[in-house]
């Protein structure tokens, strides 16, 4: 990348900003993985409007641009990234009704689990799945977030999206939705990103709140039954047409395997876990390990469910 172009970008962000724009600020302080090396740039935007401008400013300089949510769905590499990243905090949330139906507005950067313990809170059926799952509205809505039977595409009405002509609504049928994934998967890993989501509208539905408790209650037994407490950035994979990647780790006898501070989790085949100091490498290693292991042993083609971000080699 152009270095007078960073350097350019560094001194207007800094002029707006000031030290609220950190440089090369390590990536592991910002992902639940707890690895990443340096960003160049790094700056939290608390609301839409400031978005705009950061993704103005770095388009003007020409320096690509990364949007990250809560960091929990990625892993970035020991070289960090290139570029500038935009933390989107932009969290305002609104419940209101529209033609008899229980409507939910929230900005991209509103957490997932509040949002969903609000709901149970008011009664409103449809996130309760997201109870147990970290991350961002815009992060869901990217990867089409999931548990327990319930997807973000069930209740996804409309989304705001920023793109280089402005802000636009789209319906959800327009987003891509598929097992996984949206049509704003893989955009930042493949080369800059052409599209930021700003705000989700959700439909949701009256139910008694005794039995919403009762199913978070469930699923969050569930969930810590099955998932390692250490550092990761939830399933590493897609489930097969046929089988559930842990199910096919856990029968190729990879449980456990490790790579310097990194590991298959010895409780969940799908989910290789941080034991203090991993690097992106050694994750990385254990990634194509249990592809070619699962690929050699049963033919199953194991696809990513997180994203590779960053500058790897
Ligand atoms: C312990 C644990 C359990 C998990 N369990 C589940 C589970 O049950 N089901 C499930 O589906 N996932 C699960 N996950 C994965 C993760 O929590 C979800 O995918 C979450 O929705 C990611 O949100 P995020 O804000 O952290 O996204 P990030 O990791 O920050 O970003 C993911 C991608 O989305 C892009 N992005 C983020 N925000 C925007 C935006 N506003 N506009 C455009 N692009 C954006 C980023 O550029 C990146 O490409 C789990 C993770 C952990 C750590």
């Amino acid at each position: 990348m152009d270095s007078i172009a960073l350097q350019n970008l560094r001194q207007a962000l800094q002029r707006r900003w000031g030290d609220r724009l950190r440089v090369d600020e390590p990536m592991a302080e910002h992902t639940s993985y707890r690895i990443g090396g340096p960003a160049d740039l790094y700056i939290v935007a608390e609301s839409v409007d400031e978005l705009t401008q950061m993704v103005e400013l770095a388009a003007a300089h020409d320096v690509p641009l990364f949007v990250l949510g809560r960091g929990t769905n990625v892993l970035v590499a020991d070289a960090g990234i290139r570029g500038l990243v935009i933390e989107l905090r932009a969290e305002r949330v609104r419940y209101f009704t529209r033609d008899g139906e229980a409507m939910l507005w929230a900005e991209a950067g509103a957490n997932l689990r509040d949002i969903a313990r609000e709901s149970v809170a008011r009664g409103l059926a449809g996130l309760e799945w997201a109870v147990g799952i970290p991350g961002s509205v815009g992060g869901a809505v990217v990867g089409n977030a999931g548990a327990f039977g319930g997807y973000m595409s069930d209740i996804v009405r409309r989304l705001t999206i920023l793109e280089a002509s402005g802000a636009r609504e789209i319906s959800a049928a327009e987003a891509g939705f598929g097992y996984r994934v949206s049509r704003f998967k893989g955009a930042s890993s493949s080369g800059g990103r052409k599209e930021i989501i700003l705000a989700a509208e959700m439909v949701l539905r009256p139910e008694s709140k005794a039995a919403l408790e009762e199913r978070v209650a469930e699923y969050t037994r569930r969930r810590e039954e099955r998932q390692p407490k250490e550092p990761s950035a939830g399933s590493v994979f897609k489930r097969t047409e046929q089988y559930p990647a842990g199910f096919l780790i856990d029968q190729a006898g990879l449980k456990g395997t490790r790579r310097g501070q990194a590991m298959i989790s010895p409780k969940h085949g799908n989910f290789i876990i941080n034991l203090g100091g991993a690097r992106a490498a050694d994750v990385k290693a254990l990634i194509e390990l249990a592809q070619e292991t699962v690929w050699r042993e049963f033919g199953e083609r194991l696809e990513l469910e997180i994203e590779l971000i960053g500058e790897w080699s």
